[in-house]
């Protein structure tokens, strides 16, 4: 059923995130329009439609001029406004009173800012010498018609999203959105809200799961608390596999109840790998049939949390073709020293505190993996790699923030 026993070498994270990418076929391409194109990733270049700025605009309110004219008394001969430019030129001695992003003038090569005149109405009065190309904002100095404004494989952030529309991308061209069923497993699993019956609890994980999946892009769908029968199973991760993406939650270790690798196998799943280097998260199932990714985390909350950062959410990003899915971790120090791991690389959820402009991290109490709400304090997950002994309070540490998480 399985390509890697329960007693061989775990793959280290890094393995598994390697091999999870090279599974990855990036999807398809379609015209996304701009409205609706936040977060999206860029399938393609997406090249400037006009100029920017489109013409010579003004950086201040002021008056244009010639630059030879000042310093002096000019006639004000018309007053541009933004998105009203003057009717004709302007002439040597000639002054028109501007807004900031008024088309400057043919024939002006300088403007002055209403600070440092004094406007008498019929003409203004310029005290001191201006320079040549004061306060004009050439014509494509930010970016030329024709020349990228962003290349293939970025995400589109909110700064990004305003460069597409002001260089006049109305639809650009992105990854069609992952699609992922979310299979939560658990006969003990109850929506918040309902009554508990003996041994029921809260079903978390398929709202976390979809929070963090949409972030990183997908159209999620989630089946939570499918029971702990191979029916039950096999109805919903039949249908799972059908998405883009499967990811389960439970049922993926070695007890009698865990029937999310077996049911996947006898579906026509292949299993890639089970078991990743990592507390939490170790149980953690890699399957694929055909196109479709399945993962499997395991049900304790903060092993799905930290299965899904490290290995789903960079699937999800790769899917779209983002150019550098992997995890953005930065670098912090400890604030306590940390116990490491002998086999396996640990992730702590830690709090960070920026101290003299360095970020330290302190690993938060309880760091069992079913305590989300103890993970639920923390900004930061901290790698402490596994090893002998213990990492010293100010050693360098790679952590990956949890404010999205
Ligand atoms: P499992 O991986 O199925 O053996 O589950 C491990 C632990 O996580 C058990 O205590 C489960 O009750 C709990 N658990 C499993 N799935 C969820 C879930 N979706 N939400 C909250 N807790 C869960
Ligand atoms: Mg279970």
């Amino acid at each position: 059923m399985c390509s890697v026993s329960a007693v061989a070498e775990l793959l280290t994270v890094e393995e598994a995130l390697r091999t999870v990418l090279e599974r990855v076929r990036p999807l398809d391409a379609e015209a996304v329009p701009i409205d609706d194109a936040a977060g999206r990733v860029l399938a393609e270049d997406a090249a400037a439609v006009v100029d920017l700025p489109r013409f010579p605009s003004s950086a201040m309110d002021g008056f244009a001029l010639r630059a030879a004219d000042t310093p002096g008394t000019l006639p004000v001969v018309a007053r541009v406004a933004a998105g009203r430019p003057a009717a004709r030129a302007l002439d040597a001695g000639e002054a028109m009173g501007i807004a900031t992003g008024g088309v400057v003038p043919d024939g002006a090569d300088a403007v002055v800012p209403i600070e440092l005149v004094t406007d008498a109405g019929e003409t203004v009065v310029v005290p001191n010498a201006v320079s040549g190309g004061d306060n004009i904002r050439p014509r494509g100095g930010d970016v030329r018609a024709g020349e990228p404004v962003l290349t293939a494989g970025t995400v589109v952030s909110p700064s990004r999203l305003a460069a597409l529309a002001a260089a006049g991308v109305a639809t650009p061209r992105c990854a069609r959105r992952p699609r992922v069923a979310i299979v939560t497993t658990g006969t003990e699993l109850r929506r918040p809200g309902e009554p508990l019956a003996d041994g029921e609890i809260y079903e978390s994980n398929g709202l976390m799961l979809a929070a963090l999946l949409r972030e990183a892009g997908a159209e999620v769908e989630v089946s939570a608390g499918v029971a702990d029968d191979e029916a039950a199973h096999e109805a919903a991760l039949g249908r799972g596999l059908e998405a883009d993406v499967l990811v389960t939650s439970g049922g993926v270790s070695v007890g009698p109840h865990d029937l999310v690798r077996g049911t996947l196998s006898r579906l026509g799943a292949e299993e890639i790998f089970w078991g990743v280097a990592m507390r939490p998260g170790k149980p953690f199932s890699f399957a694929v049939r055909d196109e479709t990714l399945a993962f499997g985390l395991p049900g304790n909350p903060v092993s799905s949390l930290v299965g899904t950062l490290l290995l789903v959410q960079p699937a999800i990003r790769a899917l779209q073709g983002v150019r550098d899915p992997a995890p953005r971790f930065a670098l912090g120090v400890l604030g306590a020293p940390a116990r490491r791991g002998p086999r396996r690389d640990d992730y702590q959820r830690a709090r960070l505190e920026l101290t003299d402009g360095a970020a330290v991290l302190h690993p938060v109490r309880g760091q069992e993996s079913h305590m989300i709400v103890r993970a639920a304090g923390a900004d930061a997950l901290v790698h402490i790699p596994r090893g002998d002994g213990e990492l010293e309070a100010g050693a360098t540490v790679r952590y990956l923030p949890l404010t999205g998480a």
